[in-house]
């Protein structure tokens, strides 16, 4: 299908709190291997703190970015067991993922400090992967739209319209995350087109249309080898955030290659 918008889509995985420093080393070392060559997408992966600098090593000069899964909101200072933009940058990230819907869930993350975090990393030129998504019961109340707008209008607060160049933004349903199983199903394509559409709406009305045709809107949620494609295909879908599946090297492969 031929998308009318073209934005380059970023497929990104979200190692979560999995791999020593070796076992990154080693998929990083095969991702390296088997996404060789590709230029029309752009690939992302998100190790542990720990295993940044290592992984960075080893994907340096190709086509694979290295992201982290949470930044602090300061530079520096007593913040025992923080990290922040520039430190992240130093190990060699390009991105961020921040928001998660486990940091909001265990680590009590609101949309303020979300946003306080997003304004530094801009102000720093490290790229942001902004997650926001209903929870079920949310999905059940019929209230997804509410939960999406508020967490983009708060998240994104007084970001610049010239600082949206630094933000993807991610969506990722509470109750499709596979959290380690494979008792949640993914969202429809259909029901995640409408949410990504609603999305760029919103962004449209938050800053304008340019603004909202430019940015990109990944989906993540169960995204797997067999389900990439359709998901895909969908005018509004630019990408996904990838996390039970991208733990295999030849599994997140599969999606990268799969539409
Ligand atoms: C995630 O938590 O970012 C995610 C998309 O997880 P999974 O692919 O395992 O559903």
């Amino acid at each position: 299908m031929v998308k009318i918008r073209q934005i380059k889509p970023l497929i990104a995985a979200n190692w979560k709190l999995n791999k020593t420093v070796k076992e990154a080393v080693d998929s990083a070392a095969r991702l390296k291997i088997i996404l060789s060559g590709i230029k029309d997408r752009d690939i992302a992966i998100c190790p542990p703190f720990t295993a940044l600098e290592e992984v960075h090593n080893v994907i340096k000069g190709t086509n694979i970015m290295l992201g982290a899964q949470d930044v602090f909101w300061e530079e520096k200072g007593a913040f025992t067991g923080e990290v922040s933009p520039m430190m992240l940058k130093d190990v060699g990230c390009s991105y961020v993922i921040i928001g998660h819907s486990e940091r909001r869930e265990y680590f009590k993350e609101t949309d303020e400090t979300v946003n306080k975090k997003i304004r530094l990393c801009v102000a720093d030129e490290l790229n942001v992967i902004l997650c926001v998504g209903e929870n079920i019961e949310q999905r059940k109340a019929e209230k997804q739209n509410d939960v999406v707008e508020e967490m983009l209008t708060k998240g994104l607060k007084n970001v610049k319209r010239e600082d949206m160049k630094f933000i993807t933004i991610a969506y990722e349903p509470v109750w499709a995350i596979s959290s380690g199983d494979s008792s949640h199903k993914p969202a429809t394509a259909k029901d995640a087109q409408e949410m990504h559409a609603f999305i760029r709406n919103t962004l449209g009305m938050m800053f304008d249309d340019s603004i909202a045709q430019s940015t990109r809107i990944i989906y993540g949620g169960s995204m797997k080898p067999d389900n990439v494609k359709e998901l895909m295909a969908k005018k509004d879908i630019n990408g996904g955030l990838v996390g039970g599946a991208s733990l295999e090297p030849e599994s997140f492969a599969k999606i990268v290659n799969g539409f």
